[in-house]
């Protein structure tokens, strides 16, 4: 067999193929051939001569950088029998469940199988397809930003529901939800119409443009209202009461969410179980949702995948490297650096 190093191997500009000379998810400086797993920033960056993902990843990137993001776009869709080959190396995507578009990277070269996550997470999401697993991987690369023991996330709905449970029980009171732009956001509005939750949904400015996407790609968000606020209308603020609010983390911290009458301060996101981020960011209303594996979902899906040799990156590499080791696992941190990422 041949060393998996000379076909997927860590640099300062991303994960590099020498034999296919592509970067996957390259995140310093533009590169020729970039292979993207999925749109959030700290993978899709805009720039690079070429870029092959899913056709809903190419079409985030459009929506977030504009449609010359790339000279070249490579739309492929999921499923080895779509596999394409760049200099004599098969690559394939399989859904990886973290947002829209979200893939797996399987890169197949001289009988050697290397399947690269990206984020991902095992749980339905009504706003993506579900996370599939890939056979025959002899490297697996899994992320770990939930990759401590800690790390485990609540059931969804249960989530929604205390904050359903919130706005009856204060209905004068304004419900403001931090989520993050893309996949947060359009994941709790879909979790909230499941939950039976059909009134106008308020978001701010900087959701739009790709709530919108969503729709047009067909999933359904329901009613959607810009939170807006006129200068110099009083009392008009007062329809907000009972309502619910979603905007990025960062616009309930300046003046803008102070506006709305009686807030309460809600944020979805993986890290609402660690109580001191919480309170440090005001948080009233920590909702645990997040769209990356937890521990229990990483370590399965490990078992499950059962490879030769395990790389982990993206996160806490050392405690699952540990946890790998214990298990009779060949497993090693990648170190990738440069990757925060903007939606967990
Ligand atoms: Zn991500």
């Amino acid at each position: 067999m041949i060393r998996p190093d000379l076909l997927l191997h860590p640099t300062p500009k991303g994960l590099y193929c020498p034999p296919g000379d592509f970067y996957i998810d390259p995140v310093r400086g533009a590169v020729d051939r970039a292979v993207v797993t999925h749109g959030h920033a700290d993978h899709a960056r805009s720039g690079h001569g070429s870029v092959l993902a899913t056709p809903d990843t190419i079409g985030i990137m459009a929506a977030r950088y504009g449609e010359e993001f790339t000279a070249t776009r490579q739309p492929l869709q999921f499923g080895e029998k779509h596999a394409v080959e760049i200099n004599g190396v098969r690559v394939w995507f399989a859904p990886a469940g973290h947002i829209l578009g979200s893939a797996q990277v399987v890169v197949d070269w001289k009988g050697l199988r290397i399947v690269n996550t990206g984020d991902y997470k095992r749980r339905q999401d009504p706003t993506c397809r579900r996370f599939e697993i890939v056979e025959g991987a002899h490297v697996f690369i899994s992320e770990a930003t939930f990759g401590l023991p800690v790390f485990r996330h609540p059931d969804d709905r249960g989530e929604i529901r205390k904050l359903l449970d919130s706005v009856r029980l204060f209905p004068e009171k304004t419900h403001l939800v931090g989520v993050y732009s893309l996949g947060k956001a359009q994941r709790v509005i879909a979790l909230l119409r499941e939950a039976g939750w059909d009134q106008p949904l308020y978001i701010h400015g900087a959701l739009q443009k790709l709530c919108d996407h969503y729709e047009s790609v067909g999933v359904k968000l329901g009613p959607l209202e810009p939170a807006t606020l006129d200068k110099g209308q009083r009392g008009q603020s007062e329809k907000f009461r009972g309502q619910i609010i979603l905007g990025p983390p960062s616009a309930f911290k300046d003046k803008w969410g102070q506006r709305f009458p009686d807030p309460i301060l809600a944020f979805a996101s993986g890290w609402m179980s660690v109580r001191q981020r919480a309170k440090q960011g005001g948080v009233e209303l920590p909702l645990i949702l997040s769209d990356h594996a937890d521990w229990d979902e990483l370590t399965q899906t490990i078992r499950e995948v059962d490879p030769e040799e395990l790389w982990i990156t993206y996160g806490r590499e050392d405690a699952l490297v540990r946890w790998a080791e214990l298990e009779g696992r060949k497993a090693r941190p990648l170190r990738l650096v440069g990757y925060e990422d903007e939606g967990d």
